[in-house]
């Protein structure tokens, strides 16, 4: 067997000795003769599993009592018209900030639900940059302020926390939750689709303060509805289970691996890596301002689009997989996960020079 470097976007690689776990325990999940993904999600074993990967996400994030960590389908997108159904009341606006596609998309979907206010955008930066907080025009008794912390596309990242006193801040981090340490207590609501930084697709977390639960629109799904999550355990219906069930495999390995804080070290060490190879040579070239680059996904171009296709095969045979860019921006994006090991990373740095001296 041989694992290739995988630097897809999403979903993405995960640790293999959390595959090789899963493996393990596939057919028969600690001799009780079946495997998790045929256990009834009421079943005693399988409700110790969910509970367990909450506790211990709980404990990787230091999530405060006061907040209800849920574990819902639908992805992030979803998440784009539940958080209006949920926290936009009739008569209230909500803002957003819009640093690229994924976020967006979020405020589009919420215009759909209420009144919304783009308080800031990236557009004069051409979306390569971040616009300070003293240029956002935020509205003073806003329901909530949504941004995307990291855009997993355009590669640009937040590396502050806007400061939003008593208007609840709402994140999307499916892209960089977990791999750096953050403060849960500065957020209203953190929400994040798996298949990022925490475990396969189909399932997406949310973690929300209590106090913004219970606003939901009467109109709300139910299905959809926050407050049913959280009175329900998250299994109001029936969860994506094994999803559930790998991403805890996930948090136990964080944990292993010494946490959040150990992660934050290595992310640092492997973005460096990247972006010094990138800024070094002649070739390579990543647009975005440095102050806002992503630490998770590295998108950079080469001076010649033509040679495009030939880094790209000469990258596939070596193992190097997925790094061409996103359509919309076109180029490489190399998306560099806490699952992605530095080893990978040198990989690609090793084999993206000598496609340069070949060039020369
Ligand atoms: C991938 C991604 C999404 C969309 O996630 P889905 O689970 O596919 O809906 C939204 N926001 C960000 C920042 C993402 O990276």
């Amino acid at each position: 067997m041989s694992r290739a470097h995988n630097f897809c976007a999403g979903p993405a690689a995960l640790p293999e000795a959390v595959l090789q776990r899963a493996q393990a325990e596939m057919l028969d999940w600690q001799d009780k003769g079946l495997s998790v993904m045929e256990m009834s999600h009421r079943s005693a074993d399988y409700v110790a599993i969910a509970e367990q990967a909450e506790q211990d996400l709980r404990d990787l994030m230091q999530i405060p009592d006061h907040y209800k960590v849920l574990f819902m389908q639908g992805g992030a997108s979803q998440q784009f018209a539940q958080i209006p159904l949920n926290l936009l009341p009739e008569g209230k606006v909500a803002d957003y900030i819009d640093t690229g596609i994924w976020s967006r998309k979020s405020s589009q979907e919420a215009a759909r639900f209420g009144q919304i206010n783009i308080a800031a955008s990236g557009k004069e930066l051409d979306y390569f940059g971040i616009p300070e907080q003293s240029q956002w025009q935020l509205t003073p008794d806003a329901a909530y302020v949504h941004y995307a912390s990291n855009e997993t596309i355009g590669g640009v990242q937040f590396n502050w926390v806007p400061q939003t006193g008593e208007v609840p801040l709402v994140v999307d981090m499916s892209s960089d939750i977990l791999s750096r340490q953050i403060n849960v207590a500065d957020f209203g609501m953190i929400y994040a689709g798996a298949q990022k930084n925490i475990g396969p697709s189909g399932l997406v977390v949310a973690i929300i303060r209590e106090d913004l639960l219970g606003q939901a629109r009467a109109i709300c799904p139910t299905m959809l509805n926050y407050q049913t999550a959280a009175d329900n355990g998250s299994m109001y219906n029936t969860p994506p289970t094994y999803a559930w069930y790998l991403a805890g495999l996930v948090f136990q390995w964080l944990k292993e691996q010494g946490g959040v804080a150990a992660m934050e070290a290595r992310n640092r060490e492997k973005q460096a890596l990247l972006y010094s190879a990138i800024d070094q040579s002649e070739l390579y070239n990543n647009p975005v301002a440095l102050n806002a680059r992503s630490w998770m996904n590295i998108p950079f171009r080469l001076a010649d689009e033509r040679l495009d296709k030939a880094f790209l095969v000469g990258a596939e045979a070596r193992g190097l997989l997925n790094l061409k860019g996103h359509r919309s921006v076109g180029g490489m994006r190399a998306s560099i996960y806490n699952a992605v090991d530095i080893h990978s990373v040198q990989a690609l740095v090793d084999y993206m020079r000598e496609f340069e001296k070949e060039q020369a």
